[in-house]
C-alpha cells in the first residue's frame, strides 16, 4: 500500500511555515530525522566540504514505494499527520511534508530506495524540483539520498554560508543532538574521506561515552550519578556529573521526548542543585532526557528552533532541581542537603509566561551596549537570568522589575577626576566602596577588573600586538574533531594575542607560549575555556569570536574575589575602570558598578 497523502490546505496552513533550510546542518538533521522515522537502525552520513557539495544519508528503514518516491518530494506530502488535532499528539520528529520539497528545491538530488517487499527499488533525480530521473533500480532494503550542491541556484544562501569550519561544526553539533537520544541506532559520520565518528549500538551511558568519553571531550561516564525521577506531570531520568568531576569546560543536554532542547532556565535549576558545591568557574556536565504528555509542550514550533515552552515551567524547575540534588544527595551523603526545596530555596520565574500583575516584559533584542557606540560587544547576553542582572528585584512579585533602558538614561556615577582622590574601602574582598556623583558605588572588584584586561585584550586582538611569553615545557593540547575545527578557525586570534601553538597531530597541539599576562597559570584549561566560550556563545564571524577570546582571557586573568587590595591597587582599578567607554556592565551584561543612592541611605534613618 502507498501510504503517503497529501495534506489539506487548511491543515496546511495551520502549520508555521518557515524556512526549514538554512544551511547544511539544518537538511542534515531533516534527513537523518526521515531515516529515523523510518525505523532505520543503522544510518550513515557522508559528507563532502562541509555540506556544500555533498550530504548522503545511508538508511536500512522502511524504504519507500515507486510511488511514494516521487510524493515525498511534493510539499506538504507526509506519511505522518492526517488532521491538524494530529500535531498535538505528535512523536514522530518531521510532521510538516516540506523538508524534502525544500531541500530538493535548492540543491539537486539522487535518491534510491527500496521496500522489504519490493524486488526492485526505485532511483530518483531532481534539480531545483524539476524530476530529471525516474527509474527502477537494483539496491538494498532502505534509502540512499544524495543532496548535491546545496543552494546551487540560490546564490545569496551560498554566500551567507560561514566557512567550511563553521559549518562542520554545526553538522556535527546536530549531529550530537541527534545521536544522544537515539543510543540503540547504530551511526557514522565520514567528512571527505575520513570517519570522524563510529557509534555503534548500545546504552545511553555508552552512546554518551563513545561522543564525549575521550581525552579530548574529558567526559567519562564513571564520573556521573543516576537522576530518575517519575512524576504526574514530567519523568526526568539521565545522569549528571559528581561535583568533584565538574570542570570549567561543561557538556550540557537537555532532551524532551526525544529531541534536543536548549532551556535556560531549566539550566538554573540544575544549578541551583548544585550550589555550594562547585567552585566557581566550574559547571556541571549532565544529560537529562524529559518525558512529558505531548499536550504540555509546545510542539508547533518553527522547526530550527531548540527552545521549547512548557505549561508549568515552575512546578518542572522545582521537580528538576529536586531530583538532581536528591542524585547528589545520594551520593555525597551528605547529610546537610535540605530535600524540603520548597521552603529553602527561591524558584525564580521563568522568563516569560503567565505572571500576576504587573506585567513584565523582557525584550530578548535588547542590548546594553547597542546604543553607546562603545568598544562592547554588539550582542545580546544568551542567558536570560543576565538580563535581570543588577536590576532591583522587587519584593511582592518576586520578579525582578524591568526598566526600558532607551528611556531612563543613566546617571554619570563617577567622575575621573574625583577617583584619584576620594576615600576608598574595600567591603568583604570583593567590592571596592566610594562616594560617587550622588550615593555610595559599589564595584565589584574581579569584574572590574575583566572589563578592564577585557578592553586590553581586544586592543591587542585589532592590532595584533599580544605579548607571548615562551613556556619551559610546552604542553599537549588534545582536541576533539569539532573543536580541533574550532580551533583552526580562531588560531590566527590565538596568535595574535600571544598563543604559539604548532600543530602536532590531526587532532593535538603543543602549546609554546601563552600570553604574558598568563604566564603563571596552566594553559590548557585556559585554552580549553576560551573554546568552550566561543562554541557555547556560537560565535560565528571573527568580530564575535574575538570578543569571546577577550572576555575569556579577561575573566580568567583578572584578580579573583577574595583578593584584598591595598588603596593604591584600588585606586589604579577604579580610575582605569571610569575610562573605559561603558564602565557599569561586562561585555556580556554583568554589572560591575551598582549605587545606593543618598535618598536609599537617608531613608533608612
Ligand atoms: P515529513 O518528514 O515531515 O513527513 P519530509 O519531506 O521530510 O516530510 O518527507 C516526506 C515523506 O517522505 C515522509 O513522510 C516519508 O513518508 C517519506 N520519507 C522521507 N525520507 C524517508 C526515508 N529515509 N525512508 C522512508 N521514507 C522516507
Ligand atoms: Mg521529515
Amino acid at each position: 500500500m502507498d501510504i503517503i497523502h497529501l495534506l489539506p490546505d487548511s491543515v496546511a496552513n495551520q502549520i508555521a511555515a518557515g524556512e526549514v533550510i538554512q544551511r547544511p546542518a539544518s537538511c542534515l538533521k531533516e534527513l537523518v530525522e526521515n531515516s529515523l522515522d523510518a525505523g532505520a537502525t543503522r544510518i550513515q552520513v557522508i559528507v563532502r566540504d562541509a555540506g556544500r557539495t555533498l550530504l548522503q544519508v545511508i538508511d536500512n528503514g522502511i524504504g519507500m514505494s515507486e510511488m511514494d518516491a516521487r510524493l515525498a518530494f511534493e510539499r506538504h506530502a507526509t506519511s505522518k499527520i492526517r488532521e491538524a488535532q494530529d500535531l498535538f499528539s505528535l512523536r514522530t520528529m518531521g510532521f510538516r511534508g516540506e523538508a524534502l520539497a525544500s531541500i530538493c528545491a535548492v540543491s539537486q538530488v539522487e535518491m534510491t530506495t527500496r521496500r522489504a517487499e519490493d524486488e526492485t527499488g526505485t532511483l530518483i533525480e531532481i534539480h531545483g524540483s524539476d524530476v530529471v530521473r525516474q527509474e527502477v533500480c537494483a539496491c538494498p532494503v532502505g534509502t540512499n539520498i544524495k543532496v548535491c550542491n546545496l543552494f546551487f541556484n540560490v546564490p545569496v544562501r551560498r554566500k551567507f554560508l560561514k566557512t567550511d569550519q563553521t559549518e562542520l561544526r554545526n553538522l556535527l553539533t546536530e549531529f550530537y543532538h541527534i545521536v544522544l537520544v537515539y543510543p540503540k541506532v547504530a551511526f557514522t559520520f565520514v567528512h571527505n574521506d575520513e570517519i570522524l565518528l563510529e557509534l555503534p549500538s548500545g546504552t545511553e551511558k555508552q552512546r554518551i561515552e563513545a561522543v564525549f568519553g575521550n581525552p579530548k571531550r574529558n567526559v567519562y561516564t564513571s564520573a556521573f550519578v543516576d537522576v530518575s525521577t517519575e512524576t504526574e506531570m514530567v519523568s526526568i531520568h539521565g545522569f549528571v556529573v559528581k561535583p568533584e568531576s565538574a570542570t570549567r569546560k561543561a557538556e550540557q543536554y537537555f532532551f524532551v521526548n526525544g529531541r534536543y532542547m536548549r532551556h535556560p532556565y531549566f539550566l538554573k535549576a540544575v544549578q541551583t542543585a548544585y550550589s555550594g558545591m562547585l567552585t566557581s568557574d566550574y559547571q556541571p556536565s549532565f544529560f537529562l532526557y524529559f518525558e512529558i504528555a505531548p499536550e504540555a509542550i509546545d510542539v508547533n514550533i518553527h522547526p530550527t528552533k531548540t527552545e521549547i515552552k512548557f505549561a508549568d515551567e515552575q512546578a518542572i524547575f522545582q521537580i528538576l532541581m529536586a531530583s538532581v540534588r536528591e542524585a547528589l544527595g545520594k551520593f555525597t551523603l551528605a547529610p546537610q542537603i535540605d530535600f524540603d526545596t520548597s521552603g529553602s530555596i527561591d524558584i525564580p520565574q521563568p522568563p516569560t509566561g503567565e505572571v500576576a500583575a504587573p506585567r513584565v516584559t523582557v525584550d530578548p533584542t535588547y542590548n546594553p551596549f547597542h546604543s553607546r557606540g562603545t568598544i562592547y560587544p554588539d550582542r545580546v547576553p544568551r542567558n536570560w537570568e543576565s538580563l535581570y542582572e543588577g536590576l532591583p528585584a522587587s519584593r511582592n512579585t518576586g520578579m525582578p522589575e524591568y526598566h526600558d533602558p532607551s528611556i531612563s538614561l543613566e546617571p554619570e556615577l563617577l567622575r575621573a577626576e574625583d577617583v584619584e582622590s576620594c576615600p576608598l574601602w574595600q567591603y568583604g574582598n570583593k567590592y571596592i566602596l566610594l562616594p560617587g556623583a550622588n550615593g555610595l558605588v559599589l564595584v565589584n572588584q574581579h569584574r572590574a577588573h575583566a572589563a578592564i584586561l577585557y578592553a586590553q585584550y581586544m586592543e591587542q586582538l585589532t592590532l595584533s600586538q599580544g605579548a607571548m611569553q615562551q613556556l619551559l615545557f610546552p604542553e599537549v593540547l588534545s582536541l576533539s574533531p569539532d573543536d580541533m575545527v574550532l580551533l583552526t578557525h580562531i588560531i590566527p586570534d590565538l596568535r595574535a594575542i600571544g598563543f604559539d601553538l604548532e600543530q602536532l597531530s590531526p587532532d593535538s597541539y603543543s602549546v609554546q607560549g601563552v600570553p604574558s599576562q598568563l604566564v603563571s597559570q596552566s594553559p590548557l584549561p585556559v585554552l580549553q575555556h576560551i573554546l568552550q566560550q566561543v562554541r557555547e556563545r556560537g560565535a560565528d564571524t571573527q568580530r564575535e569570536w574575538r570578543e569571546q577570546i577577550a572576555l575569556s582571557l579577561a575573566e580568567q586573568s583578572a584578580i579573583p574575589y577574595g583578593k584584598a587590595l591595598t588603596e593604591e591597587e584600588m585606586r589604579d582599578i577604579v580610575s582605569k575602570l571610569v575610562r573605559l567607554p561603558q564602565y557599569r556592565r561586562m561585555a556580556d551584561g554583568k554589572t560591575i558598578v551598582s549605587v545606593m543612592t543618598d535618598d536609599e541611605i537617608n531613608k533608612r534613618f
